[in-house]
């Protein structure tokens, strides 16, 4: 067994770069009612449903051939539990001074969330074709707590924020290891699943 990453279904293809192109064209267009849609209009509009067809049909064609990869390859496969992320991560709203007990829009850690939620939706997609593929196949799949997976140094087990001092570094601040933050995530998750798998042999 091994440790692997998996690519982020959200990025990456040209099908969803001409969606977003094909989205802001759409976007120039006045809103009217739909039998007063010019004949470009109704182009655009076609444009970006067939669009939105084709990158959800290349997700999952990606979800599946992944999924079959990890799990003929791996007899354990650990990740984090999505339910949870969500929680620790969603963003604080903003008090606002000028009236107490409500709240400001928070507009980059709402986009943050947002941003969040779309990557979540294509991982439990992912997480759906991959446990159902891992069963089938005898594989065990584990979910683990993500609570300090990201600040956890493999090396000498400290626990800090300030492990993390950007979003691709890893730097302990107690014996100086250092290493890409996502190598240092995926590390704690498998040992964290491993841990798991020991205490509860199936
Ligand atoms: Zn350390």
């Amino acid at each position: 067994s091994g440790g692997e990453f998996v690519p982020n279904p959200r990025h990456g293809s040209k099908a969803t770069a001409k969606l977003e192109a094909a989205q802001q064209a759409l976007a120039r267009f006045p809103r009217v009612r739909r039998d007063e849609r010019t004949a470009n209009h109704q182009r655009a509009v076609q444009r970006v449903a067939d669009l939105h067809r084709r990158v959800r049909r290349q997700r999952l064609d990606h979800a599946h051939k992944t999924a079959l990869d990890l799990v003929r390859e791996h007899d354990v496969i650990a990740h984090e539990d999505l339910k949870i992320r969500n929680m620790v991560k969603a963003p604080k709203p903003k008090p606002d001074p000028d009236q107490p007990g409500s709240f400001l829009p928070n507009g980059a850690a709402a986009k943050a969330g947002l941003n969040h939620s779309i990557s979540d939706a294509g991982w439990g997609v992912f997480l759906t074709i991959l446990h159902a593929k891992a069963e089938s196949a005898g594989r065990e799949v584990v979910t683990v707590d993500p609570r300090n997976t990201s600040r956890t140094c493999p090396e000498c087990g400290h626990v800090s924020a300030e492990n993390r001092p950007t979003q691709e570094k890893f730097h302990c601040q107690s014996c100086g290891h250092q290493a890409h933050a996502d190598t240092v995530g995926a590390l704690n998750v498998l040992r964290a699943g491993l841990v798991h798998r020991d205490a509860n042999p199936a």
